[in-house]
Parts: C-alpha cells; sequence; structure tokens
C-alpha cells in the first residue's frame, strides 16, 4: 500500500513561520529565555518575591535593550577654539553639537510652555565645551560641571568625539542633559541634607528629561532614554545575582544577548581593572543606576516625588539681591509624566517591592 501524504501545505506553513520569525529572533530568543527561566524559578519550587522580580526584570532589560538600538555614531562638530553665538553676550562652546543640544535641553527645564518644571529659571551655561581630561579622569570621568565666578561650566569629554568605544550620541546627550541639570543648583548642585541622594536625583531627572525630549519627537533622545533604563535594570539584575552568588549567571547572560565580540573585550577590560577597586565600583552603580532607579524614578511613578528634585534655593547667579524674586521658594516637584508614558505596560515589569522610599 502506498501511502500519499501530501505535506506541501505544512512545509509552506513552516516555511512561512521560519521567514517571520528570522527578523525577530533579536527579541524572540530573550522572551523565550526569560519565560524558561521564570518557568523554571516556578517549577522548582525556589519561587520567591525576589526571583520573581528579577526574572521580569530581564525580560524588561532585553525589551529596553530592543529600544535603545545600537551605538548612534556622531560629530561634535569642534571648533579648533571657543567661540560666542550672536545671540548672547556671555555664552561660549567649541562644539555645534554642544549648542544645539544646550538650547535644545535647557527650555524643557522651566515652568512654562510645557517645560518639566525642573527649575523655576533655568539656567545656561557661562561655556559648555567638550576637551580632553587629565590622566586617569580621561577614561573614566564622562561629564563634569562647575559653578565659576562667571557662571556655570560643563565639560564633556573629547573621547565622545575621538574613541570608537565612546561615539555615542545617545551616551553623550544623557551625559549633557545630566551634567546641565546639575547646573540648575539647588538640590541637584550642592549635598544638601541628603549627600547620596545629589548624584541620584540628578540621574533620576535626567531620565524624565530625555522622556520629555522623547514625546517631542526627537528620535536620538528615545533612544537614550531606553539606553539609560536598560542600564538602571541591568544593574539591578547584576546586583541581585551577585549577592545570591550568581555572578557568573550574570555574566554569561550579559556576554550572550548584550555584548558584541569587540565591547565582550573591553567589559573584561574593565572587569580586571575594577576586580581591585570593588568599593568604588559599587559606589558608582549605586549613585549612578541603582539609587536612581528605586530612590528617585520608582518612587516617583508610584506618586512619592518629594525627593524628585525640588529647588528650593534662590538662584544661584542673582545680581540684585533685593528682588524677591530670588529667594522665592518653588513647590515644584519633577513630575516623571513622561517616563511613566513611555514605560506603558513595561511599567508591571518594574521591581517595585525593592523600591527604596
Ligand atoms: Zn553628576
Amino acid at each position: 500500500m502506498k501511502l500519499n501524504i501530501d505535506i506541501s501545505n505544512e512545509i509552506q506553513l513552516f516555511k512561512r513561520l521560519i521567514s517571520w520569525a528570522k527578523p525577530r529572533l533579536k527579541v524572540l530568543i530573550p522572551v523565550a529565555l526569560t519565560t524558561i527561566f521564570l518557568l523554571a524559578v516556578l517549577a522548582f519550587g525556589i519561587y520567591e518575591e525576589r526571583m520573581y522580580g528579577l526574572s521580569s526584570q530581564m525580560l524588561f532589560t532585553h525589551i529596553a535593550y530592543h529600544r535603545a538600538g545600537n551605538p548612534i555614531p556622531f560629530d561634535m562638530k569642534l571648533a579648533s577654539d571657543v567661540y560666542r553665538p550672536f545671540y548672547c553676550l556671555d555664552c561660549w562652546y567649541n562644539s555645534r553639537w554642544l549648542e544645539i543640544q544646550e538650547n535644545n535641553i535647557v527650555p524643557i527645564f522651566g515652568v512654562d510652555q510645557h517645560g518639566e518644571g525642573l527649575a523655576p529659571v533655568p539656567q545656561y551655561t557661562f561655556l559648555a565645551a567638550a576637551i580632553p581630561y587629565n590622566s586617569q579622569r580621561s577614561l573614566g570621568v564622562a561629564g563634569l560641571q562647575l559653578f565659576t565666578i562667571d557662571g556655570s561650566v560643563v565639560f564633556i569629554n573629547d573621547r565622545f568625539q575621538n574613541e570608537t568605544s565612546w561615539n555615542d550620541e545617545r551616551e553623550a546627550l544623557s551625559t549633557l542633559v545630566h551634567e546641565l541639570i546639575h547646573a540648575q543648583g539647588g538640590l541637584f548642585a550642592s549635598p544638601s541634607d541628603q549627600p547620596e541622594l545629589f548624584e541620584p536625583r540628578t540621574q533620576g531627572a535626567t531620565t524624565e528629561i530625555l522622556a520629555s525630549m522623547c514625546d517631542r519627537q526627537q528620535e536620538t533622545a528615545c533612544k537614550s532614554f531606553w539606553m539609560v533604563m536598560f542600564q538602571y535594570s541591568k544593574a539591578y539584575v547584576m546586583v541581585n545575582l551577585k549577592t545570591q552568588n550568581l555572578g557568573w549567571f550574570y555574566e554569561l547572560w550579559d556576554k550572550i544577548f548584550f555584548l558584541n565580540t569587540s565591547e565582550t573585550r573591553l567589559h573584561d577590560k574593565n572587569i580586571r581593572y575594577w576586580a581591585t577597586r570593588q568599593e568604588q565600583y559599587d559606589y558608582l552603580i549605586t549613585a549612578y543606576s541603582l539609587n536612581p532607579y528605586l530612590k528617585i524614578v520608582i518612587p516617583a511613578l508610584a506618586g512619592m516625588d518629594e525627593d524628585t528634585g525640588l529647588l528650593y534655593s534662590a538662584a544661584l547667579y542673582c545680581d540684585n539681591t533685593d528682588d524677591p524674586a530670588c529667594y522665592v521658594t518653588v513647590e515644584q516637584y519633577l513630575k516623571f509624566d513622561d517616563t511613566d508614558y513611555l514605560l506603558g505596560w513595561m511599567k508591571y515589569l518594574l521591581p517595585w517591592k525593592a523600591m527604596i522610599p
């Protein structure tokens, strides 16, 4: 007897399934693996709130990574000297990119015209420049902000222009937003009563400003926002896995999904460097990722926004100290409505239980 089975339809279906899945593998594999991990956690009876939070953060990390996209090479359009644009008397730049971005970003800090309400009177810099930093600073510090008698100064590491591993507009943009927020003064500039919150508050506010820029159709800012969310959630996963002696699993996960070959070389080099400077490394992770995430962004999304950068002080550079406007207390917190809006359903993946109010 001859079996006459026609499976050409099934083959067609299979082929169509493959061609649908192929371009989506970058998303499908992580989702599948995270699902398997979550199911394994449930099946092996080691279900804990913490493990559940961890697997949802892993899923969050994958999605944020996907939305952040690839590094965006860019040109800072450096000038050979500082220049002053015609429209202001006391502002200096050495990069057209810095000039354009500062004029784009600072107005968003204001209160009127749909500003974010971060600063009552948004402050511009006296000088914003990309410069080479000295010695070891050059290799590790992205941005600096200083108050001088002439006004606020922001320096951006010129490696953003000159070194391949730094040349990413998403990173440069989040660095510039961060330093410009320091320049607003108040709780963003001084250690105040909670010195440990000074950097997290600034970094948390950076997240919301990038989200606001994204909602204003600035696509690079969208990528930058998701890159920052990716960094927060990955740091959260790292710290939690390491405290459960699963650091090896974190390394494996990181290398399989988030690092290409050349990035892995740099990553391993950094690991060798930080191995003898654990305390310093912990500080950086806590100040720039964990605390902004768990103490500022997530509590703010939960409606607890009293730590999100109230500018209680007078403007730092008030020429006329008799002017009462110099001393107005602004009782307005930075709302995280744009972050909330962009996260959408992904809010359900956030580690709410872990937030530190
Ligand atoms: Zn800072």
